[in-house]
């Protein structure tokens, strides 16, 4: 309980800056367009024919773009055309931006809870979360 020690005036200006950046980093959520989910991958691929220039790793075919998501537990693929994998580079990357400022504003929140529950005498026992837990591969 990082509160409890601290005089109410620090308490103040540290819950202060808590809520500026509470308060900035929704401003960047605002900001964030449309999302989808999964994992966009680029392509090279062989065809087989030991005579054709995809023998050699330079020569390779495409790049073929494919998105990968998990619907239901299964994992789904869907190939691309390039202009339609430009979308979802954006989107998908508007979807990590998301996810990092809700895991910043969870981090906040929790700090906060820390600093009010000082100024109350009472202690913040909300759920902990590791910051190791963020990011499940998708
Ligand atoms: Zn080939």
């Amino acid at each position: 309980m990082p509160g409890a020690r601290l005089s109410r005036a620090e308490i103040e200006r540290r819950l202060e800056r808590c809520r500026a950046d509470y308060e900035a980093a929704k401003a960047r959520v605002a900001e964030i367009g449309f999302l989808c989910e999964g994992t966009l991958l680029q392509l090279r691929t062989t065809c087989g024919n030991p005579n054709c220039r995809c023998a050699q790793p330079e020569g390779r075919h495409g790049p073929y773009w494919q998105l990968t998501w998990k619907e239901a537990g299964r994992t789904v693929t869907r190939v691309l055309s390039e202009e339609a994998a430009a979308h979802y580079r954006e989107w998908t990357a508007n979807r990590r931006r998301l996810e990092a400022l809700l895991a910043e504003m969870r981090a906040l929140s929790r700090e906060a809870g820390e600093y009010v529950a000082a100024q109350a005498g009472f202690n913040f026992e909300g759920p902990r979360r590791s910051s190791r837990r963020r990011r499940s591969g998708r």
